[in-house]
C-alpha cells in the first residue's frame, strides 16, 4: 500500500481536529482582541467625582466592560505605563500627576474599538476636542484630561494586559 492511499490513524484524526480548533480559537482570539481598547479613567476624574458620569457616557456608547478595576498607580508604574513619553518635556508632570490618585482602568469591547473610543474621549486638549466628548465635558487642560484611550489594538493588547490578567478578562 502507498503511502498516500495509507488510511489515517484515529490518532492521526485526533491531531488534526486539535490543530483545527487550536487554528479556530487563535482566530476567535484576533477578532476580540481587534475589537478591544484599553481606557483609565484618570486621577482628576476621579477626585472630582466624575467616574461614574464617565462610565454611563462609555455604556452609552455601546461598550461592554470585559474588565474593571480602581487603582492606585505608584510613580514607577505610572512612569513605565507612559515610557513612549520618556523623551518628551511633560515626562515628569505626566507621572505625578498619573500617580497622584486613584484611577479606574478598564478594557471595553465593541466593533471598532480603539478608532470609535478615541472619537468619544475627544482631542488631547481639551480646548480643541469637540462637543459632546468626554474630555470636552470633563477634562481641564491638556495635562490633566479625564480619560486615557488606547491608540492601536496592539498597544490596546500590551495596555490591558499590563492592568489584567487573562483570568480577570470576562
Ligand atoms: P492618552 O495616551 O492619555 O490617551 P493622548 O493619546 O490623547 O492621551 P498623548 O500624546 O499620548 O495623548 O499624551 C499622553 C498624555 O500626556 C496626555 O493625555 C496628557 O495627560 C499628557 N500630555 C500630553 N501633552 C502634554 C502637554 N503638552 N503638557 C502636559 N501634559 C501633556
Ligand atoms: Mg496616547
Amino acid at each position: 500500500m502507498s503511502r498516500k492511499s495509507k488510511p489515517k490513524s484515529r490518532i492521526h484524526k485526533l491531531a488534526v481536529d486539535s490543530i483545527k480548533r487550536i487554528d479556530y480559537l487563535c482566530d476567535q482570539k484576533f477578532k476580540t482582541m481587534t475589537n478591544r481598547t484599553f481606557t483609565m479613567i484618570k486621577p482628576d476624574a476621579t477626585e472630582k467625582g466624575h467616574t461614574g458620569g464617565i462610565l454611563q457616557m462609555i455604556n452609552k456608547a455601546g461598550y461592554r466592560i470585559v474588565a474593571m478595576k480602581m487603582t492606585h498607580l505608584s510613580k514607577e508604574k505610572a512612569g513605565e505605563f507612559y515610557a513612549v513619553h520618556k523623551e518628551r518635556p511633560f515626562y515628569q508632570e505626566l507621572v505625578d500627576f498619573m500617580s497622584r490618585g486613584p484611577i479606574t482602568a478598564a478594557i471595553l469591547e465593541k466593533e471598532n474599538a480603539v478608532e470609535d473610543f478615541r472619537k468619544l474621549i475627544g482631542a488631547t486638549n481639551p480646548a480643541n476636542a469637540e462637543e459632546g466628548t468626554i474630555r470636552k465635558i470633563y477634562a481641564a487642560s491638556v495635562g490633566e484630561n479625564a480619560i486615557h484611550g488606547s491608540d492601536s489594538d496592539e498597544n490596546a493588547a500590551i495596555e490591558g494586559a499590563f492592568f489584567f490578567s487573562k483570568l480577570e478578562q470576562f
